[in-house]
């Protein structure tokens, strides 16, 4: 799936600007015109990386990264603030508001973008690579093919998305609702257990006969890709 990319700006012809090429560059983007909309979009839609002005209406950008850094939810998003005067930058700096880079005010959008390419190469591995990888497996992007070592791996469409979410987020604890959301969308009513029918796919399509089991079942929690642990 492309990157979600959240801009919080109250300025809305750079709203449009920053849209404009972010889309054409294979992102999506979701907007926020204040700090408020802001935390409630980053809850609910997850972003991959937050555009995130410093001066806004009522909470300030810098209040908005302190709450995001804060709560466990958002905690590792990645944020880039940006500011309005290079004298602001350092005083921004200088707040250590916990953002992973700061961009100054005027900007090209060309240079932002490879700037936010960069934050996302370190936050994020998996998003800009055509393949994903943990422990022995790997996931071609381009290609559609999965292998375990030197074996190839057969898996339903279901299976593809759901073992894609856990590659992206490798040792993220999952549960059956947030799976949902990620790997069937928010609009397609699916019960929870439906999770882990596929679940029980996907596990049987990966561990074959002395292999390790890659996913961990985390009781009333949900599921993560993760090292494989020996059962003493
Ligand atoms: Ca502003």
């Amino acid at each position: 799936m492309k990157p979600l990319v959240l801009i919080v700006e109250d300025e809305t012809a750079l709203v449009t600007l920053l849209r404009y090429n972010l889309e054409r560059e294979g992102f999506r983007v979701a907007e926020a015109r204040d700090g408020e909309e802001a935390l409630v979009l980053c809850a609910e839609e997850r972003p991959d990386i937050i555009l995130l002005d410093w001066m806004l209406p009522h909470l300030s950008g810098i209040e908005v990264c302190r709450r995001l850094r804060r709560a466990p939810e958002t905690r590792d998003i990645p944020i880039i603030i940006l500011t309005a005067r290079s004298e602001e930058t350092d005083k921004v700096r200088g707040l250590d508001s916990g953002a992973d880079d700061y961009v100054t005010k005027p900007f090209s959008p060309a240079e932002l973008i490879s700037r936010l390419r960069a934050v996302l190469r370190r936050a994020r591995p998996a998003l800009s690579s055509e393949t994903l990888q943990f422990e022995d497996l790997a996931m071609d992007l381009a290609s559609h093919r999965v292998r375990r070592g030197e074996r190839e791996v057969r898996l339903g469409p279901t299976e593809f998305r759901l073992l894609r979410h856990f590659l992206e987020h490798p040792g993220r604890v999952f549960s059956r609702e947030q799976l949902l959301d990620a790997v069937w969308g928010r609009d397609v009513y699916v019960e929870p257990r439906t999770v882990d029918v596929h679940i029980r796919r996907l596990r049987k399509a990966l561990n074959v006969g002395e292999e390790s089991d890659l996913i961990r079942t985390v009781r009333s929690a949900g599921y993560a890709l993760d090292r494989a642990t020996v059962n003493a």
